[in-house]
């Protein structure tokens, strides 16, 4: 595996809590403004905006896909509102934007997020320049991942190869899929704590441990230098 890392010519990122440390809450902001947006859409407390919208976000992948297939919502719109969030936390990071920068071949970011909010995202980090391709959950027909019909978009309409690419996430069941089609696959990890979030859904902590996992890291910027290094 070390040798496949090091003959990867695709680079293909989630981009929350994998471009940007988990400690910058960026997390907290989107899940706040999702609550609110289930609460104003079903007339309900917080609370029981709450419940519905992790029953959703762990049934569904995402929770957008669940209000989309209980309640037929409109997505783009769903997306600005949940999306419209503070990024003063994040700062340019140039040692990760040297070691993306430094990696051999195309790099491109695939996330559950929307398009507009990875570019806000990857300039608050310095992180813009340096992908070939974007990938936000509109361009999938808003299938988020870890369902099959994401990944079919990646090396279908993306041309990505799964035999030569990597797969780097912080949420270890999007990983399965990516293993099984035959990525590279990395897990960034970290300690914070994310127990508040449904089981089987949440962002790595450090002591995760899969068999469709093959590389497990809590410092990206140093983990990618190393893999490319003889
Ligand atoms: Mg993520």
């Amino acid at each position: 595996m070390k040798v496949r890392l090091r003959q990867t010519r695709e680079w293909v990122f989630d981009l929350d809590n994998t471009l940007y440390p988990p400690e910058s809450d960026l997390f907290a902001q989107i899940d706040q403004r999702m609550t609110q947006y289930v609460s104003e859409l079903l007339n309900l407390p917080p609370d029981e905006a709450r419940k519905i919208q992790k029953a959703y976000y762990a049934e569904h992948g995402t929770t957008m896909s669940g209000l989309m297939q209980e309640h037929n919502i409109e997505p783009d719109s769903y997306l600005d509102f949940v999306h419209d969030i503070d990024l003063s936390p994040l700062s340019v990071d140039q040692t990760l934007q040297g070691a993306i920068a430094a990696l051999p071949g195309r790099k491109i970011v695939f996330t559950n997020g929307s398009r507009g909010h990875a570019n806000r995202v990857l300039a608050a980090r310095g992180l813009n320049d340096l992908f070939d391709d974007i990938i936000g959950i509109e361009d999938t027909g808003f299938v988020p991942k870890p369902q099959p019909q994401a990944y079919a978009h990646l090396l279908d309409n993306v041309k990505v190869d799964p035999a030569q690419a990597a797969f780097i996430e912080d949420m270890a069941r999007n990983l399965e899929p990516a293993h099984a089609l035959g990525f590279v696959t990395i897990l960034v990890h970290s300690d914070k704590d994310w127990s508040h979030e449904p089981e089987g859904a949440r962002p790595a902590g450090v002591d995760d441990d899969h068999d469709h996992v093959h590389f497990t890291t809590g410092d990206l910027a140093g983990f990618l230098k190393n893999a490319i290094k003889d």
